[in-house]
């Protein structure tokens, strides 16, 4: 198994008011600064293991200037030893054009993820997020330029309803991606629109509706031939997201930049959010980590468990290879305590339908059985 690459890149044009990922507002002079930092950082980094995948998010991306893309590129080529399955880059609506479209691809990235949230303008200004008119046919340019396109949407933002879904869903047949990410909006994030909801300043659309709509989603993805993978994730013809896959099945990745995480020999570390932070750790060619989580097994297994859930494929047991009573006493506690939850099968721990619909409930059911288990298995 190769390892996954992410580099975090935070600016954006404006700050949409549902998001809470890190962020700073474009400034020419400071991309340059980071751009550098950001090779700091990955020669840090002394890993033997050959990169598989490399996942450019954000922040937007696509406005980082080209000659830094590839320039980064090249230096993670030249930093590791690299034979790419995948290189993705996130992109806003705003700076699909053809000429980007095509440097894009020219320099190496073979996947294209676009940030839509909504095909519905009035959604997306209430957030703070103009779009631009000719949103199809850039779509269209993405489709024809980009082997492999996602399309993200969100659901359960102020005002949706059946016929935003319905355009949502039309967007999606009549651009045809590879991939699909339809995210639930999550109410739990401190984000701006959080605040509006709290004020009685805007209105979120109430649970049973956005129950219904993604049961109609759900629906209508089948039928236009998706296979949902994961709980939030759609594909067709094998183009699941590889880099994404390493995260939800526990593998090893690192990640660059503010905020960026990383997880290998049982450690998880997350890099500061401050940018001011970040220069200033890099700069002394220190790691920017402001947290350090050393895993213990059994905290190790429940984060493969709470991750892998997640995908239809679920959780193969045997390749964690825990010592037997361990396993066993993990085995029965899953099966007598989320027999609701899960598919009848032995191999492998899985969710059925109900379960990857409660995902919730089945996270807080998973935190009671780790619970358990720390406690007997402490001495
Ligand atoms: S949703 Fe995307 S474009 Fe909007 S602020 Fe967040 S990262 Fe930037």
């Amino acid at each position: 198994m190769g390892l996954g690459l992410y580099v975090h890149i935070p600016f954006c044009a404006r700050r949409c008011s549902y998001c809470d990922f890190c962020t700073v507002e474009y400034n020419g002079d400071l991309v340059g600064q980071y751009h550098d930092l950001l090779k700091m950082e990955v020669e840090m980094y002394p890993f033997s293991e050959r990169v598989e995948t490399v996942y450019f998010g954000g922040g937007s991306p696509s406005l980082y200037p080209v000659e830094f893309l590839r320039d980064l590129l090249s230096f993670i080529s030249y930093s590791f030893d690299t034979d790419l399955l995948e290189a993705t880059i996130e992109a806003n609506p705003w700076e699909l054009n053809l000429e980007n479209l095509k440097q894009w691809r020219d320099i190496g990235f073979n996947r294209l993820s676009i940030g839509i949230q909504s095909s519905e303008r009035e959604i997306l200004e209430r957030c703070d997020r103009p779009v631009p008119r000719n949103l199809r046919d850039r779509l269209m340019a993405s489709r024809d330029i980009f082997q492999n396109l996602n399309l993200d949407f969100i659901l359960g933002l102020p005002g949706e309803n059946e016929s935003n879904v319905a355009g949502n869903l039309e967007m999606i047949s009549e651009v045809n991606p590879d991939h699909v990410s339809y995210y639930v909006f999550d109410s739990d994030h401190e984000t701006k629109l959080m605040r509006l909801v709290r004020n009685d300043m805007i209105d979120l659309p109430e649970n049973e509706i956005v129950e219904g709509l993604h049961d109609i989603i759900l629906d209508s993805l089948s039928k236009m031939g998706f296979c949902r993978y994961e709980i939030s994730s759609w594909e067709k013809g094998n183009c699941e997201c590889l880099h994404n896959l390493k995260y939800w099945r526990n593998e090893k990745y690192l990640g660059f930049g503010v905020s960026a995480g990383s997880h290998f020999d049982r450690k998880r570390y997350v890099n500061t959010s401050d940018l001011l932070e970040y220069r200033y750790l890099v700069n002394l060619k220190r790691r920017p980590v402001a947290e350090m989580m050393e895993n213990s097994v059994i905290q190790e297994v429940f984060e493969t468990l709470f991750m892998g859930l997640r995908l239809v494929e679920g959780v193969d047991l045997s390749k964690l290879k825990l010592p037997e009573e361990l396993n066993n006493t993990l085995v029965s506690e899953l099966r007598v305590h989320l027999s609701d939850y899960l598919s009848p099968d032995n191999a492998r721990i899985r969710l059925n339908d109900n379960g990857m619909d409660l995902s919730r409930s089945v996270l807080e059911k998973l935190m009671e059985i780790k619970e358990e288990i720390e406690v007997a298995f402490s001495t």
